[in-house]
């Protein structure tokens, strides 16, 4: 039997990360098993559907590499099948109208058993269960019966979707029953937790791809992330390509307790995926990432950016932290903290240091830091100071902060005009 799953967003807002890795289990098992994954878009709320969320969705999924076979199937495009198998179960004696909406009745007293593939045995007694509405008076669908309907008829045999849905399934199952149709396997996965193991929510980090993807996470990381939050690849290796998870996917190694989102383990993931990726295919996302935080590119050179990526990758663990790192090699008018500032400015000392090294270094020809670090290491050794007592402070004078890239480099980028401006503007 070939698999066929399918991933069922409604366009009632972004797709947020236990969506997305909702979308990402069922496409490992359909990649893993050479089945189909098809994607089906719950549009039956015709307000809250917009087609923004429906753009956002399908190209998050592409970003982060989810593919899909077949025809997208659309639900605000089916109704009047939704109708007409409603009609059929009220024909069949298995519903009934009430005014302009269709409902089912609920068979009293009957053990609904589901074989759950990540929580094992669920039962479920209809007593529990109302009726369902089958068609709302609106002429709209009802979710779990379009639903049922859908997966039918796209011949879904696995369900993997959230732990949310758990009551929702045995609703599902006698909808199949209703219509002499075996259901599919389902698997529920526990919901995300944030680190205070509260449902995850906007505080935790963010909630949507979006979020991370214009804080500048790479996709590749986001979904090898995405993959951990709930599964166990059944060995300690924590960084897979999607190829490499493909191969070993088996929904045995998903678990059944909650699974906790880490923002800084996400952030490690990250900059590991930040480094391996060559320069040449950062920049084009580095110069988006200035762009949307209002930093002028206009006359900078792509050459000029890449040196900085290059120079910055092991310090940023995602893009929009090089924008914070970076900013003095932008614009003047770069943040400075003020403690540092404090620390290695603010004395006489300090001051008189950073002038002679810019003296020093106006008459320096070549510009390289090799050259301009031994002009610092002399000046410290002629006067008995530490290289630190000229180095730190020239630093917060040329960049306004107290860390970043190896400083002779920093300077060497910069330029000696800027270098010896910032130095004398901090200075007096
Ligand atoms: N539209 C539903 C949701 O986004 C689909 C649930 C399902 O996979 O059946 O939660």
């Amino acid at each position: 039997m070939q698999v066929r799953v399918r991933f069922a967003p409604s366009p009632t807002g972004f797709l947020h990360l236990g969506s997305a890795r909702t979308a990402l289990f069922n496409w490992l098992f359909a990649r893993n098993s050479g089945g189909k994954f098809l994607l089906r878009i719950e549009d039956t709320d015709k307000v809250r559907s917009e087609k923004r969320f429906l753009d956002e969705i399908v190209e998050d999924l592409k970003w982060l590499g989810i593919d899909w076979d077949e025809e997208i199937v659309f639900q605000s495009q089916r109704f009047d099948i939704y109708r007409a198998k409603a009609q059929a179960l009220i024909d069949a004696g298995l519903a009934y109208r009430e005014g302009e909406a269709y409902i089912f009745k609920m068979e009293k007293g009957r053990v609904i058993e589901i074989d759950d593939m990540i929580h094992g045995k669920i039962s479920v007694n209809t007593d529990e269960i109302k009726d369902q509405v089958m068609i709302k008076s609106d002429g709209s669908p009802a979710y779990n019966f379009c639903c049922v309907v859908d997966d039918i008829h796209l011949g879904i045999t696995h369900i993997i979707r959230g732990d949310d849905h758990i009551s929702n399934t045995p609703k599902q199952v006698l909808f199949y029953e209703a219509f002499g149709a075996t259901p599919p396997r389902f698997g529920h996965m526990p919901l995300i937790m944030g680190a205070d193991g509260a449902k995850l929510s906007k505080r935790h980090g963010g909630v949507s791809v979006e979020e991370y993807k214009s804080e500048g996470f790479l996709p590749e990381a986001m979904v090898n992330y995405l993959m951990l939050l709930g599964w166990y690849p059944g060995e300690e290796r924590e960084i897979f390509t999607l190829e490499e998870a493909v191969k070993i996917y088996n929904v045995k190694g998903m678990s059944d307790v909650q699974a906790k989102f880490d923002i800084q383990k996400l952030k490690w993931m990250n900059g590991e995926y930040i480094v391996k990726r060559d320069v040449k295919r950062l920049l084009p996302l580095v110069k988006g990432i200035l762009q949307a935080r209002g930093f002028d590119l206009s006359g900078v050179d792509d050459g000029y950016i890449s040196k900085l990526i290059e120079m910055y990758k092991v310090r940023m663990k995602t893009l929009a932290e090089f924008a914070a790192l970076a900013d003095c090699f932008f614009k003047d008018d770069y943040e400075v903290e003020e403690k540092g500032a404090k620390k290695h400015l603010d004395n006489e000392s300090n001051k008189a240091n950073l002038m002679i090294f810019a003296g020093e270094l106006a008459s320096l020809e070549e510009f390289k830091h090799e050259k301009i670090e031994a002009v610092c290491r002399e000046i410290a050794e002629k006067r008995s100071l530490k290289a630190g007592d000229i180095i730190h402070p020239t630093r917060i004078a040329i960049s306004g902060k107290t860390f970043g890239a190896g400083l002779f480099e920093m300077m060497e980028v910069l330029g000696k005009e800027k270098v010896i401006a910032r130095m004398t503007r901090a200075a007096t």
